[in-house]
């Protein structure tokens, strides 16, 4: 029997671990299909405060997960399958185990969609990117593409645009899904160029840097290249959320939703990082975020002592 279980160890499950740890709740983390989150797919961190100089992705997942252990933090590898929440103990399985939990801190995340493209993974940090604000920094003055027709792809066009010399585009359809607002400030903006109706069938990295794209059109299958120095992928993001459908109330994008700060609709359950936040989507915000969810917990624990 745990106090507190915690799905998901990016960087909102290790605050609340950290947190936890730090209340003397020995909390045990489930880390989960992508172990250490989004930013353990990020180069270079430049906004989290603390870090004057940066600091890798990797290296301050890594930290956090040292500092969450050295408070007492346990860890299991482990995807989680299924979980049992209708009555306390909490029943949580992962792989043939199956834990229970006084309390559950969901900090599952979100996952970035990528385009399925070969090698595409592997040219994250290298070209490659699904988030604007944390590497439009990196792409100054160089000429970049954004895939995507959605309100994501025109704001983060728009806000790359402040540091590109040009952004594409690029988008499959002719249509766009954002709102006419988004667009209409997207096509106003003398460095956006909208490339449509294309697909992106390569990205170019002879040398495991991102040098361009080989586009195809979808009406007349005609091929395009177009040399670039950055890819920013923004097709949305999927929450990892499906294991609590029915049982956590979720909007019809399938992100929780939380009352009162981190708090559900099933006393002793609470939430924190992008699971539940498809607005900021930040290392800080969730970090913020999963600090709240095991004070919360803590709180719910020292009222419901058994
Ligand atoms: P989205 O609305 O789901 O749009 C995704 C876009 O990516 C669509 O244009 C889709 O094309 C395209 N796409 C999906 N899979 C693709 C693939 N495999 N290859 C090529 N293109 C692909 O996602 P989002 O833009 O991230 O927005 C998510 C939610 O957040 C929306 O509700 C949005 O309104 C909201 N949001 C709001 C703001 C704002 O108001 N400031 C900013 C960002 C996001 P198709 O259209 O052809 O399907």
């Amino acid at each position: 029997m745990h106090n507190v279980v915690i799905i998901g160890s990016g960087c909102a499950g290790l605050t609340a671990a950290i947190y936890a740890a730090r209340a003397n709740l020995k909390p045990l983390v489930l880390d989960g299909h992508e172990p250490g989150g989004q930013l353990s797919l990020t180069t270079h961190v430049e906004n989290f405060p603390g870090f004057p100089d940066g600091i890798l992705g990797p290296e301050l997942i890594e930290n956090m997960r040292k500092q969450a252990q050295k408070f007492g933090t346990e860890f299991k590898s482990g995807v989680v399958t299924e979980v049992d929440l209708t009555n306390r103990p909490f029943k949580i399985t992962a792989g043939k185990e199956v834990y229970e939990a006084r309390a559950l801190i969901v900090a599952a995340g979100a996952s970035a969609r990528l385009l399925g493209l070969k090698g595409e993974k592997e040219l994250i940090g290298r070209g490659l990117s699904t988030c604007a604000t944390c590497d439009g920094y990196f792409f100054r003055g160089k000429e970049i593409a954004v895939i995507g027709g959605g309100d994501s792809a025109m704001e983060e066009a728009n806000f790359l645009s402040r540091y590109a010399s040009k952004v594409h585009l690029i988008h499959r359809r002719a249509e766009f899904r954002a709102s006419k607002i988004m667009i209409d400030r997207a096509r106003a903006n003398p460095k956006v160029e909208f490339v449509t109706p294309y697909v992106v069938d390569e990205i170019i990295a002879p040398e495991g840097h991102v040098t361009g794209v080989h586009l195809r059109h979808t009406q007349n299958g005609s091929g395009r290249e177009i040399p670039l120095d950055g890819v920013f992928v923004a097709i949305g993001h999927d929450p990892n959320s499906i294991i609590f459908r029915g049982k956590l109330e979720m909007d019809e994008n399938g992100y929780l939703i939380s009352r009162n700060g981190t708090l559900t609709g099933v006393p002793g359950v609470f939430i924190a990082g992008d699971v539940q936040d498809h607005r900021y989507r930040q290392a800080v915000t969730a970090a913020g975020s999963g600090c709240m969810a095991a004070i919360d917990a803590e709180k719910f624990l020292e009222g419901h002592k058994n």
